[in-house]
């Protein structure tokens, strides 16, 4: 596990650390507002901490966990993302979208995945290990500060939304999780005052995980990857689903949805031949319909080698279609960052594979259709 992290802990956690390190404990709220309410980790920019105090705590308190490896930007800069190396070499990725509305985040929970899903990148590769609550409020943080320096043209300056859809089963790393939204959603100097509801955990679906997430009193947007209506193709597509089936998964989000009161976002990556007929379209919305939910669609972004494609548009039109035909709201997710590789995973593959070295700039990674504009 990384160095210990003012992140990691609650303010009274953190007021412990700081007593313990001989220093007052009110230290410990003027190095959050630092880190939370003016997203600085500079420690010369912290002038109301005595010097000497200050390279201790931030020593000790605010080691730095991320270094970027490589930042891509594209959409006129409104798209970005940064490769992680984290203290021990494993990489991670997190991407920034701007919208004329809203800024979203999208962190990885885990550095790679056990879920083993065979069209996402990050599941070819297995897991390396899961994330501390510190290394995933960090991806957050330093993309809020990149947004509040107006680094985003014709965007808010203010971080409003963090979707768990980088690398990782956020499930899969509960309590690490767990704390992570409950820094991200509690207001400054404790966190970073975010509101729950605007922020999405994305789930292959760990149906006791889901239950437990419905009794924390945090009333997140759960999104559930579900990609096939039928337990023959989820088996394949989504190989949890051998061990909880499409109807065990779906009654979850059911009662997840009905504690929380908050609409389930079906999460349907479009698969060319694979997942796309009318039948199966028909089938979703059967399933669907009359629920708290909306389907998102997500046209393929192929994986290197892979023998999968996205959908034709038409075919995607037509299973719309029947999904609103059938009740059930549903939309496409636009696609960001199509030239900097960016289905989950992706650019961690690229960064093994091909080490970075001269003539391999962003254009290189250019190519592949991205899948992450979650709302
Ligand atoms: N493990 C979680 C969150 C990470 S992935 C989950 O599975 O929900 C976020 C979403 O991206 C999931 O719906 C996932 O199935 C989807 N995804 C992964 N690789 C993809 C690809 N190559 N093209 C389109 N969607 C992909």
């Amino acid at each position: 596990m990384p160095p210990r992290h003012l992140a990691d802990l609650d303010l009274a956690g953190r007021r412990g650390a700081v007593a313990g390190l001989g220093e007052k404990e009110y230290r410990a709220g003027q190095l959050s507002t630092h880190y939370f309410g003016r997203l600085v980790r500079d420690p010369e920019r912290m002038t109301d901490i005595p010097a000497a105090a200050r390279s201790r705590l931030t020593a000790q308190l605010l080691p730095t966990l991320l270094t970027p490896v490589r930042e891509l930007s594209c959409d006129d800069g409104r798209t970005r993302k940064t490769l992680w190396r984290l203290h021990d070499g494993s990489l991670v990725e997190s991407v920034l979208m701007g919208y004329p509305d809203r800024v979203t985040v999208c962190v990885s929970s885990q550095a790679g995945c056990g879920m083993a899903c065979p069209f996402c990148a990050t599941g070819q590769a297995g897991l390396t290990r899961n994330l501390s609550t510190a290394e995933i409020v960090d991806q957050v943080v330093s993309f809020a500060g990149l947004a509040a320096s107006g680094a985003l043209p014709d965007c808010p300056d203010r971080l409003s939304r963090v979707v768990f859809m980088g690398m990782g089963e956020p499930l899969a790393n509960y309590s690490r999780v767990i704390d992570a939204v409950r820094r991200l959603t509690e207001p400054a100097p404790g966190g970073l005052g975010l509101s729950a509801r605007h922020v999405t955990v994305s789930t292959v679906g760990l149906v006791p995980a889901i239950h437990r997430l419905a009794g924390e009193d945090l009333p997140v947007t759960l999104a559930l990857s579900l990609h096939a209506p039928d337990d023959e193709l989820r088996d394949e597509l989504v190989p949890v689903n051998q061990r909880w089936k499409v109807a065990e998964v779906l009654d979850a989000a059911w009662s997840y949805a009905a504690g929380t009161g908050r609409r389930v976002s079906i999460e349907y990556a479009m698969i060319k031949n694979v997942n796309d007929q009318p039948w199966r379209a028909d089938l979703l919305g059967r399933l669907l319909a009359g629920r708290l939910a909306h389907v998102n669609l997500i046209p393929l972004n192929p994986t290197p080698g892979s023998r999968w494609d996205a959908s034709p548009k038409p075919v995607e039109r037509e299973f719309v279609r029947r999904l609103r035909a059938a009740g059930v709201p549903t939309t496409v997710r636009d696609t960001r960052g199509r030239e900097i590789d960016g289905a989950c995973g992706q650019l961690a593959a690229a960064a093994v594979s091909r080490p970075t070295g001269p003539g391999r700039g962003p254009g290189e990674m250019a190519s592949r259709s991205e899948r992450k504009a979650a709302q």
